[in-house]
């Protein structure tokens, strides 16, 4: 009989209608080429709870494992790059998407889609960081790019609750920005300032639609992972030739904006997108995430939740509810 390994299998189970459970798969059916990794830890991102409910613009193909995220020990490498036993970390590209994900104790992957965990980092925090870590970089990185620094004025953080914002409204303040988090959560005003946040702005004050041009100019940066109204009014917000980096749509994928923040202003408008990211760019900031970017993320401020245990917390995400990282335990 061949070897099993358990992973969380979303499944359409009629036209339309999705259930997840934990489910014994064979590992005869894993590819044979690839990395074989035996995965320790995954994370809890949007995109994981969009696929669970069957959501096509994330996953076409069901039975599907969801899990974007995952961190674990190399079984077989049919790559020099990579040896049994080195310990990796695979976010992005097609990982739980419509490849089998990290919510699982076993994934296959083309090697060039892992890295190597880095010095400074354990697969856990690897995983406490994960994709939400990641992009939260990665927009951070870009705002430095185009100037906004610390000296510059205060940066804006929507969606600061959640697992972008967290990481976003840490290793900011980390670095010495001072931080403007906004939460639809009036009870996390102490929580975000626990993070490093120096001001919590309630989110239903950017939920307005209005038609003035510009609004007073006071940040000279945001990290916005919600879109929308949101982001409309956050670019009329920013300072003279300020940059908001742009990576989410919870709130909407519509954006109904005027020209006037870019050319009466010079605001820059800078998409992040962790799935395809370079190889270098995503070697450059895991260095920087394991060592001067380093979130400090106290061992109370993670949930985690072991594989068995995930779906309660795939519907807090979906609800808007889950508050910071979630980190999966797989063995
Ligand atoms: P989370 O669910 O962890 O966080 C989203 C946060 O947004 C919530 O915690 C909440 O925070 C706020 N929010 C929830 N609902 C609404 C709403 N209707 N309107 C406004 N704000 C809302 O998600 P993630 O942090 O994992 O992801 C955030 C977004 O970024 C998603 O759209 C995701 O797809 C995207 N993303 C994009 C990536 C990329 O590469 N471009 C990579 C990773 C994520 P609060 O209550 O504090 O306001």
């Amino acid at each position: 009989m061949s070897e099993t390994y358990k992973a969380f299998v979303t499944s359409e189970i009629e036209t339309g209608v999705f259930t997840s459970e934990l489910t014994n798969k064979s590992k005869d059916e894993l590819p044979k080429e690839g990395l074989l990794i035996a995965v320790k830890y995954s994370s809890l991102n949007y995109k994981d709870a969009l696929s669970s409910i069957g959501n096509k613009g994330v996953t076409r193909q069901f039975p599907h494992t969801p899990g974007i995220d995952a961190a674990g020990i190399v079984e077989r490498s049919d790559s020099p790059d990579f040896e049994v036993g080195d310990a990796v970390i695979v976010t992005g590209y097609d990982l739980g998407m419509n490849t089998d994900g990290g919510f699982s104790e076993y994934i296959c992957v083309p090697a060039h889609w892992a890295i190597k965990c880095p010095e400074g980092l354990t697969l856990a925090e690897s995983m406490q960081i994960g994709t939400a870590g990641l992009t939260a970089a990665m927009c951070i990185d870009k705002l430095q790019s185009q100037g906004v620094l610390q000296e510059n004025g205060p940066v804006l953080v929507t969606g600061a609750t959640g697992g972008v914002g967290t990481m976003a409204v840490r290793i900011l303040s980390n670095l010495g920005y001072q931080v403007s988090a906004v939460t639809g959560k009036m009870e996390a005003e102490s929580f975000l300032k626990s993070l490093g946040a120096k001001e919590v702005i309630l989110r239903q004050t950017l939920e307005e639609e209005n038609n003035r041009p510009l609004l007073k100019a006071t940040y000279a940066g945001a990290i916005d992972t919600v879109g929308g109204v949101i982001l409309a009014n956050v670019l009329k917000s920013i300072a003279y030739n300020g940059a908001v980096a742009a990576c989410g749509l919870v709130h909407s994928p519509q954006l109904p904006t005027t020209v006037f923040p870019f050319i009466l202003r010079g605001i820059g408008l800078l998409g992040v997108d962790s799935a395809e990211a370079s190889a270098a760019w995503r070697q450059k900031l895991w260095h920087l995430l394991a060592t001067t970017w380093k979130p400090n993320i106290p061992a109370d401020s993670i949930k985690n939740v072991p594989l068995a245990q995930i779906k309660p917390e795939i519907d807090l995400i979906l609800q808007g509810k889950q508050v910071g990282r979630v980190l999966v335990e797989i063995h």
